[in-house]
């Protein structure tokens, strides 16, 4: 049995960047390597009046970076990201030790495309993915005979959050596509880029790409719903669920008739952590 020194890192903030008044980016430093494959996340947690809240997060950063990077949405009545939100560069957190989850990238089943699709923060496991590949490229390690094609859905173009980053990338590295997609364009009139919400523009940006359950695998992270209408998308163009298609579902949209109907009380959310452990 690890006691609880073993099992958690007391990192500390070590830089934060806020995009919107809910939405921001920070890096950590763990204190010690931490080591981990593009895609997993890690387990971010604070102690408050004795109680540990811990949530899974998804890494932004490549393996190569010291200091980890992470994409975070504010949850208003949220248990965690209210007090995680409030932290300044100095402030420490827990953070568990070993990196888990197997959103990462597969690339020995003979497929060669891969499709990313993603709301908001769940760009980060790509970012990884394409800084730990662009790194990688850089080193002759990766020949590029891997394509990736990302989609990233958000409402306003702030929420894209790496949008220069990714951007930049896409124009130097020719196995590398990013099309950030704005579900309210008549908010941004200033907005030249592609419209709509992710799974709208999916089944187009199949045909732009050329992509197809033969060649391609795909990968969905984020909202919910973006995640169900993309599936049954791919579905209809003959992906077929875990063989072709990866989930990460950020969380679990409330089912509100169910709850009120069957009496059943909301599930206490600290024990959601469970499931990953
Ligand atoms: C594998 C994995 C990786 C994740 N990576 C990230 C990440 O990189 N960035 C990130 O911001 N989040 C990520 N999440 C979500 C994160 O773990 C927390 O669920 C989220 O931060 C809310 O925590 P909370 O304690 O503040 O809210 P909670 O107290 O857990 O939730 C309160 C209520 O809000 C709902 N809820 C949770 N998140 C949202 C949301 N974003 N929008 C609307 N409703 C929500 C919950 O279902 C619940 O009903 C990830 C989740 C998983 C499973």
């Amino acid at each position: 049995m690890l006691t609880a020194g073993e099992k958690f890192y007391r990192a500390r903030l070590a830089e934060r960047v806020d995009l919107a008044r809910d939405l921001w980016r920070f890096r950590i430093d763990p204190g010690e390597r931490f080591n981990f494959t593009p895609g997993q996340f890690a387990t971010l947690g604070l102690e408050v009046e004795g109680r540990r809240i811990e949530r899974p997060y998804s890494i932004a950063s490549s393996p190569s970076e010291r200091e980890l990077e992470f994409f975070l949405e504010l949850v208003p009545h949220g248990k965690l990201t209210p007090l995680l939100h409030k932290l300044q560069p100095g402030d420490e957190m827990l953070m568990r030790k070993i990196p888990k989850g197997r959103f990462t990238l597969q690339t020995s089943d003979g497929r060669h495309n891969h499709l990313l699709v993603s709301t908001v923060t769940g760009v980060a496991p790509f970012l990884s993915y394409g800084r730990a590949l662009a790194e990688d490229w850089k080193h002759d390690r990766f020949d590029g005979s891997h394509r990736l094609y990302l989609l990233h859905g958000a409402s306003h173009p702030w929420e894209f959050g790496y949008k220069d980053e990714l951007t930049g990338l896409a124009g130097d590295l020719p196995w590398l596509a990013y099309v950030p997609t704005l579900s309210r364009p008549r908010e941004h009139a200033d907005w030249q880029g592609e419209t709509g919400r992710a799974d709208d523009v999916l089944e187009k940006y199949l045909d732009v790409w050329d992509l197809d359950r033969t060649n391609t695998r795909a990968y969905l992270c984020g909202h919910p719903d973006m995640i169900t209408n993309s599936k049954t998308i791919l579905k209809r163009r003959g992906f077929v669920e875990r063989a072709d298609i990866k989930e990460e579902t950020y969380w679990i949209a409330p089912r509100p008739a169910l709850a009120s109907n069957s009496g059943e009380k909301p599930s206490d959310s600290d024990s959601r952590t469970a499931a990953f452990w």
